[in-house]
C-alpha cells in the first residue's frame, strides 16, 4: 500500500474538483486530485451541447471544450492528478482517506480534504409507478452518455418524464438522432429547465410539452411498449378519466439529481434541502477539515458558478491545511418564505461571499432580502435558475452583531 502526506486531498474530478485542486495547488499547498473515470472533467465530457462558459470565458462552449480548458489551467498548476483512483473510504478520524487506484491501494493523510463527487441521478426504483418492469428505461444522464460516448440509440420511440435541463437536452438530442420523441410530462405546472432550453430544446423542433402529466403505469414484457399518461391536479395526484395510452420503446427520466455524499453523512451535517453538506462562506462544513464544493453541495445551474465555488473552496482549503484560516464564527443562514436551495448555510463576518438560491415556483419580479443586511429586486425569478446576491465585505462586516440572517423572497 502507498501512504502520501499532503496538504489537501480533492476527491472528484469535475469542474468543482479541477477548479479546486488547481487553486490549492497555485497557493503553494501540496495537492493531490484523486477521479475515478479515465479522464477528467466529469458530466461535462458528456454534454456535447454549446451552453457552458458563457461567464468565466465569455464564450459559448460545449460541455467537452469547457472541461479542456479548465484541465489545462489545472496541468500546470503543479497539483498531482489521480485518475482511475476510486475513493474507498473516508475516515474522519486523522483524516484518512483509502482509495483504489491502477498503482495499487493508496493510503493518504491529508490536512484538508475538499469533496467534489458531484451529483446522482434519482432512479425509476424511486418514483414507484405501478407496472411491469422491462427494458426500456434509462434515467437521463445514463442515455446522454449512451448516446454522446458510446454511440448508441436507447430505442425509435420516446416519452421523456421531467422538464429539467437533461430532460429537456436529451429530448432534442435523440430527435437529432432519429429518435421520436412522443412528449416530455412534467408534473408541475411550469417547466422544470432553463427558459431557454425549453425553446431551444422543444419549441423549436416541435416536441409536445405536457404540463401537470406524469405517467401512471408502465407497459410491457420484455421491452417497454408505452406509458399510461395522467393529467395530475395540484397536488400531484391524478385526476379521473385523464389517461391515455402513449406507444414508446423508451422512457427517460429527468427527475431530478441529488447530491452524492455517501461517504460523508455519518459525520458531516447535511443541510435537508440542499441535500448536500452546510457549508460556509468559504465552502467549509461543519467538520473544520473538510470542504465542499459543486454538484455535492447543492445541484448548481452554471457550471461557470460551479468551478469559480471550487476553485474558493481549493483556497480555503489550502489555507486551513497551512494553518492561515482562522476558526470563523458562522452566522446562519436561515430559509423565510419562497427559498427553496440556499448556499452557503452560515456567512463569515468581514468575508465577502455571494449567496445562491432557488424560488418554489416562477414569478415575475420579486424581492431578495437578507435579513435587513441586503435588498434587491429581481426580475422573472424562475425555479430552474439560480439567485445570486452579492455580499461585499462591506456589507458583512454588519454580521458580527447578528444571530442569524433570515432570507426571504417576496413578491414585488
Ligand atoms: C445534461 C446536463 C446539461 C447541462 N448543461 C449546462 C449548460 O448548458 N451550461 C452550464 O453552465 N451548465 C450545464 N450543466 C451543469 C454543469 O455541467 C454541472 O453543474 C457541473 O459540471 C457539475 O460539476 P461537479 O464537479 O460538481 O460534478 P461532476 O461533473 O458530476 O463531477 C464529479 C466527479 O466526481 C467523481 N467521483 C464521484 N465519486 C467518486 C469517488 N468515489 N471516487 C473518485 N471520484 C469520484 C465523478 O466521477 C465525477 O468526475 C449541465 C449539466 C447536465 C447534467
Amino acid at each position: 500500500m502507498r501512504g502520501v502526506k499532503v496538504d489537501v486531498l480533492v476527491i472528484g474530478g469535475g469542474a468543482a474538483g479541477m477548479g479546486a485542486a488547481a487553486a490549492a495547488a497555485r497557493e503553494g499547498a501540496k495537492t493531490i486530485l484523486i477521479e475515478r473515470n479515465e479522464r477528467l472533467g466529469g458530466v461535462l465530457e458528456q454534454c456535447i451541447h454549446p451552453g457552458f462558459g458563457l461567464h468565466r470565458y465569455r464564450e459559448e462552449l460545449t460541455g467537452p471544450e469547457f472541461a479542456a480548458r479548465l484541465r489545462g489551467e489545472l496541468e500546470s498548476s503543479g497539483a498531482e492528478l489521480l485518475t482511475e483512483a476510486t475513493l474507498l473510504d473516508l475516515d474522519p478520524a486523522g483524516p484518512r482517506v483509502r482509495a483504489a487506484s491502477p498503482k495499487g491501494l493508496l493510503q493518504i493523510r491529508p490536512k484538508a480534504v475538499v469533496w467534489a463527487c458531484g451529483a446522482r441521478e434519482r432512479p425509476f426504483g424511486a418514483l414507484r409507478i405501478p407496472g411491469t418492469r422491462p427494458a426500456g428505461i434509462y434515467t437521463a444522464g445514463l442515455c446522454q452518455r449512451l448516446v454522446n460516448i458510446h454511440g448508441l440509440l436507447p430505442g425509435k420511440r420516446a416519452v421523456i418524464l421531467g422538464s429539467g435541463d437533461i430532460g429537456l437536452i436529451m429530448a432534442r438530442r435523440l430527435r437529432l438522432e432519429g429518435v421520436e420523441v412522443a412528449a416530455v410530462l412534467e408534473l408541475k405546472p411550469f417547466p422544470g429547465g432553463l427558459l431557454r432550453n425549453v425553446v431551444q430544446c422543444l419549441e423549436d423542433f416541435e416536441i409536445p410539452l405536457l404540463l401537470r402529466h406524469t405517467v401512471a403505469e408502465v407497459h410491457g414484457k420484455r421491452r417497454l411498449s408505452g406509458v399510461t399518461v395522467v393529467e395530475v391536479d395540484e397536488g400531484g395526484k391524478p385526476l379521473p378519466r385523464t389517461d391515455r395510452f402513449i406507444p414508446c420503446d423508451t422512457l427517460v427520466l429527468s427527475v431530478g439529481l441529488i447530491p452524492e455524499v455517501r461517504a460523508l453523512e455519518s459525520f458531516a451535517p447535511l443541510d435537508p434541502v440542499n441535500r448536500g453538506p452546510k457549508v460556509n462562506a468559504w465552502l467549509q462544513t461543519e467538520v473544520p477539515w473538510l470542504f465542499s464544493a459543486g454538484n455535492s453541495v447543492a445541484v448548481f445551474d452554471l457550471v461557470d458558478t460551479v468551478a469559480a465555488l471550487g476553485a474558493r473552496a481549493g483556497v480555503a482549503a489550502a489555507r486551513y491545511a497551512q494553518g492561515e484560516l482562522p476558526p470563523a464564527r458562522a452566522v446562519p443562514l436561515v430559509r423565510g418564505e419562497n427559498v427553496l436551495h440556499l448556499v452557503p448555510s452560515a456567512l463569515v463576518p468581514g468575508e465577502e461571499a455571494t449567496v445562491f438560491l432557488r424560488v418554489p415556483r416562477p414569478f415575475p419580479r420579486v424581492k431578495v432580502s437578507l435579513g435587513g443586511l441586503i435588498s434587491r429586486n429581481h426580475l422573472g425569478a424562475r425555479p430552474a435558475e439560480m439567485i445570486e446576491v452579492k455580499v461585499p465585505p462591506g456589507a458583512s462586516k454588519e454580521l458580527s452583531r447578528m444571530p442569524e440572517v433570515r432570507v426571504e423572497v417576496t413578491p414585488a
